[in-house]
């Protein structure tokens, strides 16, 4: 089972895709949190991606590349993977489009696009603010990301609707509800292609 989660910062993606790869058994690869952990380490790539992630930007498509086509690959092989934050932009969709027409076996099957208000999200980064002191989670960091989200990832949402993978799922709810309500439209979708 292969599966993208695309939304908003603070709509969720992190939380669901967790409990989305217990419940298919499948890996859970966070583009933002394996970023994270490189900064963390000291690699190579997390030196690079540090300032851009304390801004709020996108890193370079080729350091997220690198950092990512073996661990999609080695998933691809063991039951597959729900990925979460990548691709964020078209540029990303469209390689990573073209590498799974070339590598069977690696081509998305549905698309989750978790909905939250503005307000709402607003509310829950600010909150995880203080309980997590994320460095990209402060008011300047919140209002430049949103802007990135509108201009390079929004889209996404049409490149995944034309080829009909696209769910888009309330994610103001208990956290218990969206679940229930993403894994039945899974199960919708991957009815119907089969
Ligand atoms: P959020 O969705 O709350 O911004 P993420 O953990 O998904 O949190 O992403 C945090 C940061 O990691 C982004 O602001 C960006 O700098 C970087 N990042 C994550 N995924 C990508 C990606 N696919 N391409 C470029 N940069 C990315």
């Amino acid at each position: 089972m292969r599966l993208l989660l695309v939304a908003y910062p603070g709509a969720g993606k992190g939380t669901q895709a967790a409990k989305l790869a217990a419940h298919y058994g499948i890996a859970h690869l966070s583009s933002g949190a394996l970023l994270r952990a490189e900064v963390t380490d000291g690699t190579k790539i997390g030196l690079i991606a540090a300032d851009y992630l304390k801004r709020g930007d996108l890193v370079p498509d080729e350091l997220v590349f690198e950092m990512l086509s073996a661990p999609v690959l080695e998933a691809a092989g063991h039951g597959g993977y729900v990925l979460d934050g990548f691709p964020r932009t078209l540029r990303q969709a469209e390689e990573a489009y073209r590498i799974a027409h070339e590598v069977a076996g690696i081509e998305l099957q549905a698309v989750i696009h978790l909905t939250v208000g503005r307000d709402e999200l607003r509310n829950r980064l600010l909150a995880r603010a203080q309980r997590e002191g994320r460095i990209d989670d402060t008011e300047f960091g919140i209002t430049h990301r949103f802007k990135v989200f509108d201009a390079e990832t929004q889209p996404l949402l049409g490149f995944y609707a034309r080829r009909a993978l696209l769910v888009d799922i309330d994610g103001d709810q208990p956290v218990q509800k969206v679940f229930a309500d993403t894994t039945a439209a899974i199960d919708r979708l991957r009815a119907g292609q089969n």
